[in-house]
């Protein structure tokens, strides 16, 4: 026995109640396991005896044979090919694992899963599958049969490992802890195997993990100064999102989502569980409240209390630094785990505390987290700390176990709340009102009324169509419209999406978005109906989104487009790139019909007629003839070259831009820092769209330290993950002066900046036009809270929406960005700088009499605030509303021969707030009328024959 062994059970028999067993017995340990593990670990207090040491086994491949190192071993990290490997080795060796692929990645990488449990269990996975199928929907499973079913059924525990890829621990844990419950024979992990099935997704997101591995290798090997470390993370962890692949769950645009969600609804696990790394040493997850109130509320408790038995387990085994509930507010739930919460089952996690790189490193604690609480009853012992990677694992796979064994425990009341809660939900919509949802399909587009349908039927919501008309007290609705009955199991998740959200004014400072109100993100308008009759209605079940056709009336030679806010239109645009479109300034009349202005006026071109039809049928828009063009002022509309700039200091929200973009089949160039340092940017490209990062002014100029370069992010043979979605020599430096300098030649030559979000800092504070000033007051510049009730007390009066929807007025109703939209709309918006309407002039240094010059509201496109009287609140919580009303939403800034669009917020949220992107489309669509170029003078009605 090593002196380590010797310390560790000494330091049992004093610090805690010792353990049940500290010897392995009846495990041996594998031959170095026990040394392995000890030296890869810190401080004694850092390890429990469960994981101390890796069962031998005689068949079953362990990883430390596998990867010739324990995991966790200090300076080496496993890719995803390597994790997968192993796992398809252990299942070739052991009876009670096998291996699923259940999806793959926007890169083409499998997703793989793992499912564990004793040898009868992984016999039996289709029955105890259908067994949680069945639970999963009351309507179909009595409490007598359900009862029945619970007796013999298991819970489905699911860990979710790697979503964000620099928590780079998880992998190796979660490989360990499979091993560990195929392999040792502890009373304990028998149970968990004959009462549970485990699964193990150890790679949730592996485009992300290669990269991360392959930039460990790379960059950070070695170094172990954390003073001095480079940057830690590649630029981009998957095609788009960077943190924001873990705030996908109502969307579901990644592979990595997608892949959980079709797990869960196969599965019906009564847990997901997300391992990230954030928090010393280890913050098992739930949430301070205020609790959402369309999750059950049996689910706040069992949280509670799961976390709570991890909490005294650890703390009892000695390890310091466990706690609980002071982390996030659990209002919303958006995350991957929350897949769970919003359909019965419990979505919880870990922050443990990574290093981000492999190495051991010195690390400073943060001071919140060492003070004894009634949720940390053991903190860290002191504020600095020598902290590795096994450290991490240790406390993950020891708060993995605890928590499987209490559900090997409890499993038939876990069974049992799961079907209650269904159950609950089902009946809510009995018996109480609102009974449905009508969602009427002629709101001015059908398509997006079908695409906000489309996500519910993803999240497993029912959704009908009704056979004939319908009436309910609220009103009557032509055959088609489509219905949301709410005597269904997640008919929770239902209300949650389709009304507005109500975070409590005094509830703190929340973690992320306080509304989620899919209505209000589509602009569209949902009925709840308290008339129980419409259960009565002849419904056709929705098995797929629905794809409204659009059509061609007539045969010309003139067609024309109504506008009537369809959010296709950028598309529409570019599938008819080779058409000459003209766009109505103002309203107009064809016969019996008004056409608003906006609509498209389309003369007689040759091979128009099939490229229209092809376009009305892809996106479901109408065309309808007229003998000659109308009388009415309008402008040409040519499509502009698109640029979309993605700084390599921050690739996250801008990602979701290019997702919008390369879902309708709009083509953009991918504009890098080091192609605006080269210039010529007006050369290519006509409208530049510079999207929300979260970075200050200068960050934004200077982008990362050059201190830190050069920093290839290519393809090399040592880095094949690299390079995508775009590559570089250097990712560091940013634009620097030069390129800010580049970018006001590009808008003083005559092109067309739009800038969203935090995004806008650069041009109305990096002086690309002139006049505004950003209001003081210490507004964040972005959305990331999770503080404290004295940082949200500090805040009081501050100007702040975290993700809220609130009331606009266009203040130039006839500008073309306001096509297709009402004078009175609703827009989503996060928190950001405010700015003060422009001044024709700002006051010059130490002049008394020259105060500001005068207000220049005509460019004010946008005003935040109802200016008819209605509050500014629509779904969330706003503080400090005085702040925001009247102050610019969208301005429209001329700036030499150019113009600068400038967002105050954010229309690209996560292709959430799809109803908010018309206004950038608008903005695309009709840049050289906002450019004040391409006025078709003439108004008079034209010859239309060739
Ligand atoms: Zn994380």
């Amino acid at each position: 026995m090593n002196h380590f062994l010797i310390a560790l059970l000494t330091m049992f028999q004093v610090l805690a109640a010792p353990p049940s067993t500290i010897d392995s017995a009846p495990d041996v340990p594998e031959p170095g396991s026990i040394e392995g593990i000890a030296k890869a670990t810190t401080d004694p207090h850092f390890l429990s005896p469960w994981v101390s040491y890796l069962p031998q086994s005689l068949s079953v491949v362990s990883p430390q044979k596998f990867l010739d190192r324990i995991p966790g071993a200090p300076g080496e990290l496993v890719d995803s090919a390597k994790a997968y490997a192993y796992c398809r080795a252990l299942a070739a060796s052991s009876p009670r694992v096998r291996v699923f692929t259940i999806g793959r990645s926007e890169e083409g990488r499998e997703i793989l899963m793992l499912a564990i449990a004793d040898e009868s269990g992984i016999r039996g996975l289709d029955r105890l599958k259908a067994a949680t199928a069945a639970l999963a929907d009351p309507r179909r499973t009595d409490q007598a049969a359900a009862e029945k079913l619970i007796a013999t059924a298991r819970p489905i525990y699911y860990f979710n490992a790697a979503l964000h890829s620099d928590e780079t621990g998880s992998t190796e844990a979660m490989l360990e802890l499979a091993y560990r419950l195929a392999a040792s024979e502890t009373p304990m992990i028998q149970g968990i195997r004959s009462k549970l099935i485990v699964l193990i997704n150890p790679v949730s997101n592996p485009d992300g993990r290669d990269k991360v591995v392959e930039w460990f290798y790379r960059y950070l090997k070695g170094k172990t100064d954390r003073a001095s470390l480079p940057r830690m993370s590649p630029p981009y962890w998957s095609k788009y999102a960077f943190v924001d692949i873990n705030r996908d769950t109502h969307q579901q645009t990644h592979e990595t989502t997608k892949a959980v969600h079709r797990m869960f609804h196969e599965w019906h696990p009564t847990v997901v569980h997300d391992l990230h790394e954030g928090f010393p040493f280890m913050m098992t997850w739930n949430g301070t409240g205020p609790y959402n109130p369309n999750i059950d509320p049996i689910t706040y408790s069992e949280f509670l209390e799961m976390s709570f038995h991890e909490v005294q387990v650890m703390t009892a085994m000695g390890m310091p630094g466990v706690s609980t509930w002071n982390f996030g507010e659990a209002f919303s739930h958006l995350y991957l785990d929350s897949v769970a919460m919003n359909h019965n089952s419990i979505g919880r996690g870990y922050e443990t505390w990574g290093n981000g790189t492999a190495e051991t490193l010195q690390r400073i604690l943060p001071k919140s987290a060492l003070s004894m609480e009634w949720y940390r009853p053991v903190p860290p012992p002191s504020a600095d700390v020598t902290w590795s990677a096994r450290d991490n694992l240790n406390y993950q796979e020891t708060g993995s176990l605890a928590i499987l064994d209490y559900t090997a425990r409890n499993s038939k009341e876990m069974l049992r709340n799961f079907y209650r809660k269904g159950w609950d939900s089902w009946r809510k919509g009995l018996d109480q009102p609102p009974y449905a949802f009508v969602i009427p399909e002629d709101q001015g587009d059908r398509t997006r009324v079908a695409q906000m349908v489309g996500r519910l039927l993803a999240q497993h919501i029912e959704v009908s169509r009704a056979q004939s008309s319908l009436s309910s007290k609220e009103g009557n609705y032509p055959a088609g419209t489509y219905v949301v009955r709410l005597d269904q199991p997640y008919r929770n998740y239902a209300v949650d999406l389709l009304t507005p959200q109500n975070f409590p004014k005094r509830g703190g400072e929340p973690y992320d978005d306080v509304s989620w109100e899919l209505p209000a993100h589509y602009h569209l308008n949902v009925i709840p109906t308290a008339d129980a009759t419409i259960r009565d209605a002849a419904l056709t079940p929705l098995k797929d989104e629905p794809h409204p056709a659009g059509n061609v009336s007539g045969s010309g030679p003139v067609f024309i487009l109504q506008d009537t806010g369809q959010e296709g239109l950028l598309a529409a645009r570019y599938r008819l790139a080779g058409y000459e479109i003209e766009i109505a300034e103002k309203s107009f009349r064809v016969g019996e019909r008004d056409f608003p202005a906006g609509s498209w006026i389309l003369r007689s071109q040759d091979g128009l007629l099939p490229a229209l039809r092809n376009t009305a049928t892809e996106l479901g828009l109408d065309f309808v003839s007229a003998a000659r063009a109308p009388d009415v002022p309008r402008h040409k509309a040519k499509t502009p070259c698109i640029g979309v700039w993605v700084p390599w200091a921050d690739t996250d929200s801008i990602g979701w831009i290019r997702y919008s973009l390369d879902q309708r089949k709009v083509p953009y160039t991918y504009i890098r820092d080091e192609d605006i340092r080269a210039g010529l940017l007006r050369d290519h490209i006509d409208v530049l769209v510079y999207g929300n990062v979260d970075l200050e002014l200068a960050e934004q100029i200077q982008g990362l330290p050059k201190a830190w370069g050069p920093m290839p992010f290519k393809k090399t043979p040592q880095t094949p993950s690299f390079g995508t979605p775009a590559e570089s020599d250097d990712i560091t430096g940013g634009i620097g002066w030069d390129g800010l300098a580049k970018l006001q030649s590009f808008v003083n030559d005559g092109g067309l900046l739009i800038t969203l979000g935090s995004g806008s800092m650069l041009a109305l504070e990096g002086g690309l036009v002139r006049g505004v000033r950003r209001v003081s007051g210490g507004v964040p510049r972005s959305s990331t809270g999770g503080g404290s009730d004295a940082a949200a007390a500090a805040m009081e009066g501050v100007t702040r929406t975290p993700g809220a929807h609130v009331r606009a007025t266009f203040a130039r109703p006839d500008h073309p960005i306001a096509y297709g939209y009402p004078v009175r709309t609703t827009l989503f918006r996060q928190n950001f700088p405010l700015y003060d309407p422009p001044r024709r002039w700002l006051r010059m240094a130490y002049c008394t009499t020259c105060l500001d010059g005068p207000l220049d509201r005509s460019s004010i496109v946008v005003e935040w605030g109802d200016r008819e009287g209605s509050p500014l609140l629509v779904s969330g919580q706003v503080w400090g509303e005085a702040g925001l009303l009247g102050r610019p939403a969208v301005l429209d800034m001329p700036a030499g021969k150019g113009h600068v669009v400038a967002f105050n917020f954010n229309p690209f949220h996560r292709d959430l707030n799809r109803g908010d992107q018309r206004l950038v489309w608008n903005a695309i669509i009709n840049w050289q009328s906002i450019l004040g170029q391409q006025a078709v003078t003439h108004t008079s009605p034209l010859e239309d024959t060739e």
